[in-house]
């Protein structure tokens, strides 16, 4: 699967820099990465996307300073250098691109109001799918967050085929703080990707795939514009023992070969608990629409009763009756990881619980500048003085 990312504010940008790595590692290039923000300090702490792949927007505006919490500016922004955004995109080249991938955190002001933004004008020019990996804020960030985020979502929701969420409330680690868990946030974000991006892209050499998922199906499971979780386990891979200078003879009692039932087992196992262990964003698996099963690692450990004993399973768990499975030999991993795709989920309390807030927030904010104009009229109630003009 070959994305176009766009990496937009500070979020986005960080979250793309470290798949860019991720990808690099890998010693795949098939990642293209743009990051787009009005605040230059931003851009210039990215380490992996290449500096003619950054665009600085808003510099008349806002100067390179950012535009704060102000998604709507972060929207006017974008909207009047949409020009500059667009012709970075087709000049870094996009024929061989599957998907468009806007990674953002909805709770800020550039990412949250450019995203859609993007969006809107991507869906227009181009036939490709446009996705959108989206932050959300934790509940402690505030209400003006939360109205960020529920006024992004919306409009995102307009314009994207698919929506995937990520809830910093619920992947805030144990002991640490918001900031001090965005590292770890990224890394579990970038892992989920890295996998997605390997559907439908050419094997190791002298490996083959047990059953290929490629690219047009994560599409078929992702179409239809709504909002998606991703859940993902990991098993480390018993590692065979060093058999030494008697190895050949004692070879038999000491390679841990795995029974083909067993095999089957564990693999079926693993995808359950990707898909009943912790989402991106909770929801109620109940309610999804579609799946995607994709499991990657040491063709050894892959299992195509495994897979298809767990793609049974998610089908009587999910909605709707599709469910696409697939898998991904790799020999760059000491673990066989299974990602799940829920797609176009419709229960997700803290998508609810967000609208709740920014509803709030936004009577809030309207009757705190209705009294403010009227206390500011008041002061000058007394005099009888006439304006200027
Ligand atoms: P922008 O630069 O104006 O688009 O604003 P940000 O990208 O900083 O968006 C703010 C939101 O993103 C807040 O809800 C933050 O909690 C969240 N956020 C900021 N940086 C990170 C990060 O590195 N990882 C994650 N997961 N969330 C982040």
């Amino acid at each position: 699967m070959r994305f176009f990312a766009i990496g937009f504010g500070q979020a986005g940008g960080k979250i793309l820099d470290l798949f860019m790595e991720n990808e690099k590692l890998r010693g795949t290039n098939t990642l293209k990465a743009l990051a787009v923000n009005t605040a230059r300090t931003d851009l210039m702490g990215l380490k992996h996307i290449p500096p003619k792949n950054r665009i600085l927007i808003g510099q008349t505006t806002v100067k390179g300073h950012g535009v704060g919490t102000d998604n709507k500016l972060g929207a006017k922004v974008a909207q009047e250098e949409i020009e500059t955004i667009l012709n970075a995109i087709d000049e870094m080249g996009t024929h061989e691109v599957d998907a468009f991938l806007i990674i953002a955190g909805l709770g800020g002001g550039t990412g949250s109001g450019g995203s859609p933004v993007l969006a809107k004008y991507l869906s227009e020019m181009y036939s490709e799918p446009v996705y959108c990996v989206g932050v959300l804020p934790a509940p402690e960030e505030g209400k003006l967050y939360s109205l960020n985020a529920a006024r992004s979502m919306i409009t995102l929701l307009k314009y994207v085929d698919n929506l995937i969420l990520v809830d910093n409330g619920a992947w805030k680690f144990e002991g640490l703080s918001l900031k001090e868990s965005y590292a770890k946030i990224n890394e579990e974000i970038v892992r989920r990707l890295a996998i997605l991006a390997r559907a439908g892209e050419p094997v190791e050499e002298n490996l083959v795939g047990e059953m290929v998922v490629d690219s047009s199906e994560v599409i078929n499971t992702l179409r239809g514009g709504g909002i998606s979780s991703i859940g993902y386990a990991t098993l480390p891979v018993q590692e065979k023992k060093k058999t030494g200078l008697f190895g050949l003879f004692k070879k038999k009692e000491t390679e841990l070969v795995t029974a083909e039932e067993d095999k089957s087992t564990k693999i079926a196992t693993l995808v359950r608990k990707a898909a009943l262990g912790r989402l991106t964003i909770p929801c109620n698996i109940s309610s999804a629409e579609r799946a995607l099963v994709l499991v990657a690692g040491p063709p050894e450990y892959l299992d195509r009763k495994g897979l298809e004993k767990a793609k049974l399973w998610l089908e009587e768990q999910i909605a709707g009756v599709e469910v696409r499975a697939g898998d991904y030999p790799t020999r760059r991993t000491k673990h066989v990881a299974a990602l799940v795709v829920l797609a176009n989920v419709t229960e997700i309390p803290r998508v609810k619980q967000l609208q709740k807030l920014a509803a709030e927030a936004r009577e809030e904010v309207e009757e705190a500048e209705k009294v403010r104009i009227e206390k500011t009229i008041s002061l000058f109630d007394e005099e009888d003085l006439e304006p200027l003009f």
